[in-house]
């Protein structure tokens, strides 16, 4: 079979993916959540990126860890956390609970690990001191520890800046106690009323970056096979992430491939611009759309492409959407169909071409919108074939095995759903009997046919009853 190969920012180039280690297990890290409030758009973009990324490897037959983190200490969580008149851990608490409430509806996996801040607080001290210690990091008077970017010969390989423009990138004034603007905190020192921890420096907590090279060396080792996130932390969080390690453990490179999702940008109205933190929680999201349709959406653009997320008002009722996600529901809709009643057992043939086709589009960077182009070609394939009365069987088998390992799953979130929408199935139901009993037969038709899109079975009894159940 072809080797997989990855997009890596610090090459520049696909690099075909070979497991670092003798073992053969992958090492994954993505740069997780600040959890200062409900997770939004971006996230789910990021999160969806590497979730298939990780599923797409293990169905190749690799074996992955996977590893993601939480800051659960920033400026940004404290603010909110006094805004909302309770300590910052709570703050951060509940919005990684919120966190793994709208992640699990979108069907992203969890991670084999969750390591936050304050629980690897030992670790971070420990590797602050080493670089102190072997001359890549300086404490100042005040109690700051800072990181001497002058001893690392590479910094900038990743972004690839050259010294000049981190300068200028730099040029504000310099922080007491920091000897050159590049310079950054590995530890902050306390100030009042903010959470600090114990260390040979004093009071204080750890800067952003540390805890990424910390977390990373304790939960997979020196060196990794895949560093995920977004494209907005290569600079400066990962090329500093690169630094603490590689002068450390000496060891290069930190990460082999480095994986960077693209940024979403919001549109929309001047009404849509002060709400939008709101606007674009997945929250608010998820009680318009369909998880999966959310899901769908965002697979349909390359993980490493910027996508416009826009929001629209319709002018009639004024209710809000999101460009595209219909697209996503009709298209959804075809899937259903191609799908099928009828009962499909999961052993025996699978068609080998679609397999084929899929692989060969995921091997190059995992590209799910040539991905996404081949399970509608199946789909179209096992609509034509019912029709002509053949056999769809295995075909149908690749499209269930295909749409998993994309993690979309066309039938739980009606089911989960199943208290909620009960009573609107009911009504349906009963609405389109009496269509039937006045002979309104394409209208009723148009009825069922949409619950069978959205996974409700009608079942029609005699005398003019009928039942309905929700597919799994
Ligand atoms: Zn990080």
């Amino acid at each position: 079979m072809s080797p997989v190969r990855i997009y890596s920012t610090l090459t520049g180039r696909e690099d075909e993916l070979v497991p670092l280690h003798p073992d053969g297990v992958l090492r994954m890290y993505v740069c997780g959540m600040t959890p200062k409030f409900h997770p939004h758009v971006g996230h789910a973009r990021l999160f969806v990126a590497m979730d298939v990324i990780r599923r797409y490897l293990v169905w190749r037959g690799f074996k992955l860890k996977y590893v993601q983190n939480f800051t659960d200490v920033d400026d940004k969580i404290i603010q909110r956390a006094a805004s909302e008149n309770r300590d910052s851990q709570a703050t951060a608490n509940a919005y990684i609970d919120s966190y793994f409430e709208v992640m699990d509806r979108l069907n992203v996996q969890r991670a084999d690990d969750y390591p936050t801040v304050t629980t690897y607080m030992r670790p971070i001290v420990e590797f602050i001191g080493d670089l102190v210690e072997v001359g890549h990091a300086y404490p100042s008077e005040l109690g700051d520890v800072w990181f001497d970017v002058g001893s690392f010969r590479d910094y900038g390989k990743l972004s690839r800046r050259d010294l000049n423009s981190q300068l200028v990138a730099a040029r504000k004034e310099l922080e007491p106690g920091k000897r050159d603007p590049r310079d950054f905190a590995l530890w902050k020192r306390a100030k009042p009323g903010e959470p600090a921890w114990e260390s040979p420096w004093g009071p204080g907590r750890p800067g952003w970056h540390i805890e990424c090279s910390a977390m990373v060396r304790e939960t997979l080792g020196d060196q990794i096979d895949i560093h995920g996130g977004g494209a907005d932390l290569i600079f400066p969080h990962h090329e500093n992430e690169i630094a603490q390690s590689e002068s450390l453990t000496g060891k290069a490179p930190f990460a082999r491939h480095w994986a960077h999702a693209g940024l979403v940008t919001l549109a929309g109205g001047d009404k849509m611009a002060h709400s939008a933190e709101n606007f674009t929680t997945l929250a608010m999201i998820l009680e318009r759309y369909d998880p999966q349709e959310v899901r769908y959406f965002l697979l349909a653009t390359h993980y490493r492409s910027s996508l416009t997320f826009a929001l629209e008002t319709d002018g009639l009722d004024g209710a809000w959407r999101v460009r595209g996600i219909e697209d996503a529901r009709s298209a959804l809709g075809r899937l259903r169909r191609a799908l099928g009643d009828e009962p499909l057992s999961a052993d025996g043939p699978v068609d080998q071409d679609a397999v084929k086709a899929f692989t060969t589009a995921m091997d190059a960077d995992f590209n799910t919108p040539d991905a996404l182009g081949v399970i509608f070609d199946l789909a179209r394939e096992i609509n034509t074939g019912r029709v002509a009365g053949q056999e769809t069987d295995p075909k149908r088998r690749a499209l269930v095995q295909l749409l998993d390992v994309l993690g979309l799953n066309l039938r739980a979130e009606v089911a989960r759903n199943h208290q909620e929408v009960g009573p609107y199935v009911d009504l349906l139901v009963e609405v389109r009997r009496k269509l039937r009993d006045a002979k309104q037969w394409s209208l009723a038709d148009e009825i069922r046919n949409a619950l069978t899109d959205l996974g409700v079975t009608v079942n029609d009894g005699p005398g003019g009853t009928s039942t309905w159940s929700i597919e799994r």
